[in-house]
């Protein structure tokens, strides 16, 4: 981005989120973040505070913005939506929630969006392909997504909130991006949220079984959210984004029981892994391909698993 411009994040306390506002500061951009702490966290975002360029909203945006914000926000020329429940426990917990926020909170991001002519980026996700029949995962594949399993809270919700955005660049020429994130880990994810990395880390840190649910073969990439980030933000300001539908993810797929002994090596921890019954509707294989991604944006992820998982083991050693 050349010049700073006013960008407003929902989402901004959550894990992804907190990384993009501080990313987006460092570049000198003013930033309003609207999170309503239903699942991200203060901690998160209480370093930029006090900043003159950063401005805080607890607000749900299932309701239309109320007019202190609205007036607060005039003038954004970015609108990155990123609010959402997105780890399974807490969708599933959540679930009406996390109906509710893709849904009427995207539609209305997208009208906070046409009214100030801001470009848009919408957070999707992977699981928007389901448990998926094509591998790898490219933009074009139209998924396999159980409609009333557990997880279609999160899945459907995320599809309503594709077409809805497509349908905003259709018919008021939104200038749209639909990013869909593979799984993504680091520092600020939340400890308790039950996501694999967050829970295999903590577990092997206190030398207690790592909780492998199935037998350990079904497969993920993880991407670590410096890259995350930087593929967001390129996402928005490219070009050739407008209107595309783009995977963001790391292009090498580990099988869970891989991941739990990488983890339980890199902290020489002593715990064992355990195996508990699987998750139902548990996707069995996930990779992203990410040619679209390389081509559109010239965005590749650097940050091997390694590096990546020793700097998120040393965050939360630090707690
Ligand atoms: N998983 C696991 N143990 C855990 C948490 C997750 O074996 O303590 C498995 C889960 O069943 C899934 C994979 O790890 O197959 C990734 O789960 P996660 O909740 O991190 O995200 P997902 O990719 O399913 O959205």
């Amino acid at each position: 981005m050349k010049t700073p411009s006013k960008i407003l994040i929902t989402g901004g306390a959550g894990f992804i989120g907190s990384h993009l506002v501080e990313s987006l500061l460092a570049k000198g951009n003013e930033v309003i973040c609207i999170d309503n702490f239903l699942t991200g966290k203060k901690e998160n975002i209480e370093e930029f505070l006090g900043r003159k360029n950063f401005r805080l909203f607890k607000y749900d945006i299932i309701q239309p913005l109320k007019k202190e914000i609205r007036q607060k926000i005039h003038g954004i020329t970015r609108l990155y939506h990123l609010a959402s429940p997105a780890s399974p426990p807490q969708y599933k917990k959540y679930a009406i929630e996390t109906l509710l926020v893709n849904s009427i909170g995207t539609y209305n991001m997208l009208e906070v969006a046409k009214e100030e002519r801001a470009k848009f980026l919408l957070a999707s996700t992977s699981e928007v392909y389901g448990n998926p029949l094509v591998h790898p995962q490219k933009e074009g594949y139209f998924g396999n997504v159980n409609p009333i399993g557990v997880r279609s809270c999160y899945d459907e919700g995320k599809r309503f909130a594709e077409s809805i955005t497509m349908n905003y660049h259709r018919k008021y020429q939104v200038d749209t991006r639909i990013i869909r994130i593979f799984n993504t880990y680091g520092p600020k994810m939340d400890r308790e949220d039950g996501r694999v990395i967050a829970n295999f880390i903590n577990q092997a840190l206190r030398d207690i079984p790592l909780t492998m649910h199935g037998d350990g073969t079904q497969t993920r990439s993880f991407c670590y959210v410096s890259d995350m980030v930087d593929g967001l933000s390129r996402a928005m300001e490219s070009k050739g984004a407008n209107s595309e539908v783009i995977n963001l993810g790391y292009p090498k797929e580990y099988t869970i029981s891989e991941i739990g002994k990488i983890i339980v090596d890199l902290t020489k921890s002593s715990s064992e892994i355990k195996r508990y019954p699987p998750q139902e509707d548990d996707p069995e294989r996930r990779k992203p391909d990410i040619t679209k991604a390389k081509k559109l944006l010239g965005w590749d992820p650097s940050v091997s698993l390694t590096i990546g998982l020793s700097h998120t083991i040393n965050y939360f050693r630090s707690l």
